[in-house]
């Protein structure tokens, strides 16, 4: 806990801790051995408000900023990681994509709901050829009247066998590159659009991941997020607080994965006394605790300056950078400090050493976060 946070931020980390404790953490083994997440349990957390944290009153959501967003994201981190993912990919990814983009009248028809929970959201930007290079997508929309027609796929949609919308990027002139790259918002249900079947995962467990096929799929164009050329700021943009979120969640779950290293530490007896006495595991777990620290005041610093307005895209990509490589290190020395038991399936720590990994790959992988702090750094240079 930090005491620097103001109080009503303070407020919101000890309910949204209490909720995740009591309500969420009790269903992740059965979430892990389901490969499901029960609807409610998602009602549960749309009823707690968690949908709606960080973002703005004004569409229906819950308001406290991004530094709540990031406080509320770290607590979630203390249970099973794939319950975040529905809500980073519904409102923190397809909500934030529509509050970025606009226009008021698409914000006003769909992020109530999404903030509410009531609505499951997707963003679908990568594609089999184009992900770390999203910008050279290829799939296609093209204006008739008053439709577009999108023909092309999408891979790897979180949420997309469960979702109700979907932010969908694609070109509408593509010899321009990126800057042909426009947003829609696709309903399910839409002609022409096919929900392939759900992926499996080395880990995030009971979080869905599939593709979208799009064949001739007609959208109206009041249904155009942004202006025609815009899809790839709003896209990037979406990122940078995507990636801060990302950054918040590794922090929590490192945090529960130290302290139960620690609390391991002390019980297991081995040559007589506490593993914990020995200094190659207080290292590991000294080292662990200050990675942790360093990388919340990141996440912090960066959260408090975007709602100071501040543009985040370098900060968010070394935030990222920073607590998800964190994490896998923080996660590896989880599984040594409880040795074999560290990779039983009995406990949790091994669950959370596979859901781990993939955040040094989504929403840009590591190399993808240190092309854009190079690229900035040089820029300015
Ligand atoms: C579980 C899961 C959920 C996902 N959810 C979503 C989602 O909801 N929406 C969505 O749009 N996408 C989603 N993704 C896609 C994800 O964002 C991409 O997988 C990611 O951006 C990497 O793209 P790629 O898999 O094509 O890897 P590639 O781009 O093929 O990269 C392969 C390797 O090459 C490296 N590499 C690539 N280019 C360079 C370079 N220039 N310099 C150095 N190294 C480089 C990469 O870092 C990586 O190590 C999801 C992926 C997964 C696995």
């Amino acid at each position: 806990m930090d005491p620097e946070l103001p109080e009503e931020i303070r407020i919101l980390q000890k309910t949204v801790r209490q909720f995740v404790e009591n309500e969420l953490a009790p269903h992740e083994r059965e979430i892990e051995e389901r490969n499901e997440i029960p609807r409610a349990v998602i009602d549960a957390m749309a009823g707690a408000g968690l949908f709606g944290i960080g973002h703005d009153e004004r569409w229906g959501g819950q308001g406290f900023g991004k530094l709540g967003y990031c406080v509320a994201i770290e607590q979630a981190g203390r249970a099973n990681a794939s319950l975040w993912n529905v809500i980073g990919a519904s409102a923190g990814l397809c909500g934030t994509a529509i509050e970025i983009g606009g226009p008021d009248e698409v914000r006003e028809r769909y992020l109530p709901r999404i903030f509410a929970g009531e609505m499951l959201g997707a963003y679908a930007l990568s594609e089999p050829g184009a992900g770390s290079d999203a910008g050279s997508l290829k799939t296609a929309a093209r204006k008739q009247g008053g439709e577009y027609v999108i023909e092309g796929f999408k891979t790897f949609i979180t949420n997309a066998p469960i979702a109700d919308v979907f932010v969908v990027f694609a070109n509408v002139a593509p010899d321009r590159g990126s800057k042909g790259i426009t947003a829609f918002v696709v309903e399910r249900g839409t002609e022409g659009l096919t929900v392939g079947p759900n992926d499996e995962k080395m880990g995030l467990h009971g979080s869905t991941t599939a593709q979208l096929f799009f064949s001739g799929m007609r959208v109206p164009a009041a249904n155009r997020v942004g202006e025609e050329g815009q899809g790839f700021r709003i896209a990037l943009g979406t990122l940078d607080v995507g990636r801060l979120g990302l950054a918040a969640h590794s922090v929590g779950i490192a945090q529960r994965l130290l302290e139960a290293s620690a609390r391991y530490a002390k019980t297991r007896v081995q040559f007589g006394k506490p593993i914990a006495v020995n200094q190659g595991i207080q290292w590991m777990l000294a080292d662990g605790a200050t990675e942790i620290h360093a990388a919340r005041l990141m996440v912090y610093d960066a959260a408090a300056r975007a709602d100071k307005g501040e543009r985040i895209t370098q900060r968010a990509a070394m935030t990222k950078l920073f607590a998800t490589e964190m994490l896998g290190r923080v996660a590896d020395a989880a599984v040594q400090i409880h040795g074999g038991m560290g990779y039983m399936r009995e406990l949790w720590i091994e669950r959370a050493y596979r859901d781990a990994r993939i955040t040094r790959i989504y929403e840009g992988t590591s190399e993808v976060q240190r092309m854009v702090i190079a690229g900035g750094l040089l820029e300015d240079a």
